[in-house]
């Protein structure tokens, strides 16, 4: 790196929230924050020790009796004017993400607002938490259910959507009265004390949510520690599954969700204008930085020449740059390491025999030569034993794999590890019918190329790409943030002598 890109004007120095205020920890580690676009350090984050992460641990413990008492009628309240401080403070929070995530603007602000919709559907939380009531089961017997909060829950999310993943979680679990340890992405910190800064103004009592930074160290703390009940997890999946085996030894309830290869079947009848639109956006929107970012085109028969061709002509033209500049579509990598892995990915892809149909290796952008850029390639003739088609790359980079017809490609897409998102472009109901009733993945698209589910339906893959048994929000959310309890009550009428040694039957 140049001198100028480590010669920052000002890095600011992060802290912990706990317990409704902003924690230095002298003696912390520190890593640095990267702005993408320039490759300058913009901020120092600390990283927590197991220490630190136990002081917000008991810090959660001890505000979780009187907030899991709080009816949930005024844990919506607070969580109501959270959404109006969150959509007042929009642009502001949208700048921060794009200042260190390097998406743009538009897609910051877009993310933000599809985790407003959790925060929306958390409001409704006294109607979610409705239980069930059975009346005279047996004689003067009534039944009923109720979900009641699970204690401490922990988060941990990943770098590419800051805001919008960990509010995949707290809110529905605090609506539920649980409180909340989140431990962010170290790459980019800073949403998530904003966030945190915004909930104590909404009113929300010290102590219910927290946000420590860190690494591994600070993850294995969160995972052995016996107060934490349920750990959240989104991330690349051999680290989700690390969480899940060890989160589950000790004996805590996880969801972890891990990586992706999402594809999008192009059938021939499919309206092409249309098709290379929703492609263009999916896989290189957010530099191919997105679970959901489609990865490979699945070209259905004839249809393969004109759409590479039409593909190759919109890549070569994708408008690149800072994420704040107006007008870009594609900003920077997110860090360099990041940058340099998706590189090897292109290189590889070239050795394995690919054909590089759109080179961005070569980008340079003016004034930012130290930014993390990478222009927008393509692969044609990409076949499933390819490690570029096998392993997630997560940047702009786009593989196109030829098959005959419709049952070749239900086969590819069902013989992968990862399914997290797909999706078929056809003007055949049948087609889309049986692709969505064949396909085995979590989330399926018919013409609609990235089927992210609203906030009141429910988010996960499926196989490799989530560990666990409940997806994130929606009614999925509320089973995994709360316990079932089931009451069978009598009152007493004339019921002495009635001592019962088998069991009853009704
Ligand atoms: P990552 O797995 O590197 O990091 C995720 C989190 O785990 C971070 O908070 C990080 O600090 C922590 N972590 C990293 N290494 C760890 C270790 N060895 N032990 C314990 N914790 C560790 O993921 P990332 O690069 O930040 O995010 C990109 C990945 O997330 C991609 O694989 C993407 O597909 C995935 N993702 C999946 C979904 C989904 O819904 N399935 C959504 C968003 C992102």
């Amino acid at each position: 790196m140049s001198a100028s890109a480590t010669s920052a004007t000002s890095v600011a120095d992060l802290d912990h929230f706990i317990n409704g205020r902003r924690v230095a920890v002298a003696g912390d580690r520190r890593g640095e924050v990267f702005d993408p676009a320039t490759g300058s350090v913009r901020a120092r984050v600390p990283l927590a020790s197991a220490a630190t992460v136990g002081e917000a641990v008991a810090a959660a413990r001890a505000a979780l009796p009187g907030w899991s008492e709080l009816p949930p009628l005024r844990r919506a309240r607070i969580l109501f004017r959270f959404r109006e401080l969150l959509e007042r403070h929009l642009d502001e929070l949208a700048a921060i993400v794009t200042g260190e995530h390097g998406k743009v603007f538009d897609d910051a602000r877009g993310e933000i607002i599809r985790g407003m919709e959790v925060v929306e559907f958390a409001c409704g939380i006294p109607q979610l938490l409705k239980g069930e009531h059975s009346e005279q089961i047996g004689g003067g017997v009534d039944s009923w259910s109720m979900r009641q909060p699970v204690g401490v829950c922990a988060g941990i999310t990943p770098f590419n959507f800051p805001v919008m993943v960990p509010m995949w979680m707290w809110p529905v679990a605090i609506a539920c009265g649980n409180t909340f340890v989140l431990k962010p992405s170290e790459r980019d910190p800073s949403a998530s004390l904003f966030v945190a800064g915004l909930l104590a103004e909404a009113g929300l009592p010290p102590g219910v949510f927290n946000v420590v930074h860190g690494d591994r160290e600070a993850v294995d703390a969160l995972l052995a520690d016996p107060r934490v009940a349920a750990v959240s997890f989104v991330g690349s999946t051999p680290i989700a599954e690390h969480i899940y085996t060890a989160g589950c030894a000790h004996g805590k309830r996880v969801q972890a969700l891990g990586g992706a290869k999402n594809h999008l079947v192009v059938m021939p009848d499919a309206d092409l204008g249309q098709a290379v639109d929703a492609l263009i956006g999916a896989a290189y929107g957010s530099a191919g930085e997105r679970c959901m970012a489609i990865s490979v085109a699945v070209a259905v028969g004839e249809v393969a020449d004109e759409l590479v061709e039409r593909l190759a002509a919109r890549v070569r033209t994708l408008k690149i740059g800072p994420g704040m500049s107006p007008g870009v579509e594609m900003g920077p990598l997110v860090t360099r390491q990041h940058l340099d892995k998706v590189r090897g990915y292109v290189d590889l892809g070239v050795a394995e025999g690919a054909r590089l149909v759109v080179d961005g290796r070569g980008f340079a952008l003016a004034g930012h030569a130290d930014g993390f850029f990478l222009g927008g390639c393509l692969f044609d003739g990409v076949t499933a034993d390819m490690r570029i088609y096998r392993e997630e790359i997560f940047g702009p980079v786009l593989c196109v794999v030829r098959v005959p017809d419709f049952e070749a490609a239900v086969r590819l897409i069902n013989a992968h590890e990862f399914a997290n998102g797909t999706a078929v472009f056809t003007r055949s109901g049948n087609v889309a019918r049986e692709f969505a009733r064949r396909i085995e993945v979590g989330m399926v698209g018919v013409n609609v190329p990235i089927p992210v589910p609203m906030a009141f339906h429910s988010f996960g893959g499926w196989k490799r790409s989530l560990f666990g048994d409940h997806a994130m929000h929606g009614p999925e959310g509320v089973r995994f943030y709360t316990r079932l309890k089931t009451v069978t009550g009598r009152w007493p009428q004339d019921a002495a002598g009635m001592a019962h040694f088998t069991m009853p039957t009704h």
